[in-house]
């Protein structure tokens, strides 16, 4: 079974050399975390203790830029970073997937 939740994060950031991308703005990136495990006794796990996990993880980043952090912050570097950071707290296998802005996203 499966579970998620979904959380967001205001950032800045610019991609080197890229045409339109390369000029500083910022995007609502928002963040699915989808969990596999077993409901045991109905649940695989608390929302509440994933949220928590999650708000950790992105409150590194909010209202940051995230080229302080990447060389390269594409959508998909981001998730990536994530990815890493999430694994360290999360004991089920999980894929976590974020969205720049609408309609586009990035899935690890
Ligand atoms: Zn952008």
């Amino acid at each position: 079974m499966k579970l998620g939740i979904t959380d967001h994060v205001d950032c800045a950031h610019y991609l080197p050399g890229h045409p339109k991308c390369g000029q500083m703005h910022g995007h609502t990136y928002r963040v699915e975390l989808i969990i596999e495990g077993h409901a045991q006794g109905g649940m695989i796990v608390d929302f509440a203790e994933l949220k928590t996990i999650t708000r950790k993880v992105l409150a590194q980043y909010d209202h940051r830029n995230w080229n302080d952090f990447l060389e390269f912050p594409s959508v998909e570097n981001i998730c990536q970073l994530l990815h890493a950071q999430l694994k360290e707290r999360i004991a089920f296998p999980f894929v976590v997937r974020v969205f720049e802005g609408h309609g586009k996203w990035a899935e690890m």
